[in-house]
């Protein structure tokens, strides 16, 4: 897709930090990093957001993410890794071509990624499963 900015970088068009490249991915270093290592896995073909992924390329990303994040493990010496992957604005995406992020956790290292909880009537969350599962 024209100016999309992870299609010009999964393609090659645009040089990156390369941690992994095959047929359908590449792996680079996150330009803004909420930690050193941090990870984007980028499918090379254009898709916006999780939904909208087509299910092959979905079954061949958890692989993926899971080879890099042991690498990035074995690398960082990290404590943990969160795999994050953002849909819409309202949720956090900022670049609407689809990635999944690794990010290396230490510690107390002070990386938040805070909700509030919150919580369920008697029987509105059996009910509101109901309704999900309806919409499969
Ligand atoms: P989102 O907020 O959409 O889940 O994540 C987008 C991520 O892409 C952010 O963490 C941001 O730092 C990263 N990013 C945005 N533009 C570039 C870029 O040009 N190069 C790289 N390597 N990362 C980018
Ligand atoms: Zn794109």
């Amino acid at each position: 897709m024209e100016n999309c900015i992870f299609c010009k970088i999964a393609n090659g068009e645009i040089p990156s930090a390369t941690v992994y490249e095959d047929a359908n991915f590449r792996a680079i270093l996150d330009i803004a990093p909420a930690a050193k290592g941090h990870v984007l896995l980028l499918p090379k073909a254009h898709i916006k957001n999780l939904t909208e992924a087509d299910d092959a390329v979905l079954s061949a990303a958890l692989p993926v993410v899971k080879r890099i994040s042991g690498a990035i493990g074995k690398t960082l010496s990290c404590d943990g890794i969160n795999v994050l992957q953002n849909n819409g604005e309202a949720a956090g995406q900022s670049v609407f071509h689809l990635h999944i992020h690794m990010i290396p956790r230490y510690v107390a290292d002070g990386v938040t990624i805070p909700w509030e909880t919150k919580s369920y009537e008697d029987g509105e969350a059996a009910e509101l499963a109901e309704k999900i599962a309806e919409n499969l």
